[in-house]
């Protein structure tokens, strides 16, 4: 019997990212539950096994370069990396007014931990024969929508935290383009979960339903571009 497919969903312990980690789960990968605090790590692992999900924990801070460093010198193989993990910030975040620790904070997590996390893990996932990286964003980080002024309250960290990602999205796309690496930015839509106070109007399991999906492209699927369940979001 071949060997499972081995997924690394970050941020897992709760919410959308352990909704992937159990949907990957279920559809067959052994899924590295990954999140930086080992009790509510051990937690989420023990409620995946006894769930069916061939899962393990992987302690794993974004934010650490020694504790992304470590988790990668644990894994022997990696064909999926979702890099969930994100923080808000909190709010209001008016540009006039934020702090710039908040920014900073909140683009170490958002951005700094996904290029960091990416590089520790690639050379596991240029091993793969199929290998796929799903950035979690948000459609608050499309400019196209926030120049509509439709999209979410001022934020002048969280937002463009995510337009940050999305445009990492597509340069790590533009290098990997001769590999079979496939890289895109998901979003989940509003979901109810402990970054919005549970105020979304979605559950955290449809929201893990996009990362799935791009997750589990096939070869030769798209790269570099931004979805959400209804299709293309626009950048
Ligand atoms: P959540 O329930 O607050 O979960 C966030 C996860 O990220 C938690 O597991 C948290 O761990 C983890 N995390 C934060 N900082 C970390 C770090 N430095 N290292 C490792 N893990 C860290 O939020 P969620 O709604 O599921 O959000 C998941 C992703 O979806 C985020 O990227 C978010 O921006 C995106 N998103 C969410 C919505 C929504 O409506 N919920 C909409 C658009 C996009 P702890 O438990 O240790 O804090």
């Amino acid at each position: 019997m071949s060997e499972p497919n081995v997924a690394l969903v970050t941020g897992a312990n709760k919410g959308i990212g352990y909704e992937i980690a159990a949907g990957l789960g279920a559809r067959g990968f052994r899924v590295g539950v990954a999140a930086r605090d080992d009790a509510r790590l051990q937690e989420a692992v023990k409620t995946l096994v006894e769930k069916g999900v061939d899962a393990f924990g992987v302690l794993l801070d974004v934010a650490s370069d020694t504790s992304v460093a470590e988790a990668a010198a644990q894994l022997s193989r990696l064909d999926v990396l979702v890099n969930n993990a994100g923080i808000t910030g909190g709010m209001p975040q008016h540009p006039t007014g934020v702090g710039l620790d908040t920014i900073r904070e909140v683009v170490e997590t958002n951005v700094l931990g996904v290029i960091r996390v990416t590089n520790a893990m690639l050379p596991l996932l240029r091993r793969s024969e199929s290998p796929r990286i799903v950035n979690m964003s948000s459609s608050v980080g499309s400019l196209t929508r926030q120049s509509a002024g439709d999209q979410g309250p001022i934020s002048a960290a969280y937002a463009p935290s995510k337009s940050f990602l999305n445009a990492i999205t597509v340069q790590y796309a533009k290098e990997l383009r001769d590999t079979p690496i496939l890289i895109n930015a998901a979003c989940p839509g509003y979901c109810a979960t402990d970054l919005n106070g549970h105020r979304g109007h979605r559950t955290a399991e449809q929201g893990a339903a996009i990362a799935i999906h791009l997750a589990t492209l096939p070869d030769g699927g798209p790269t570099g571009a931004f979805y959400d369940d209804e299709g293309v979001v626009p950048w």
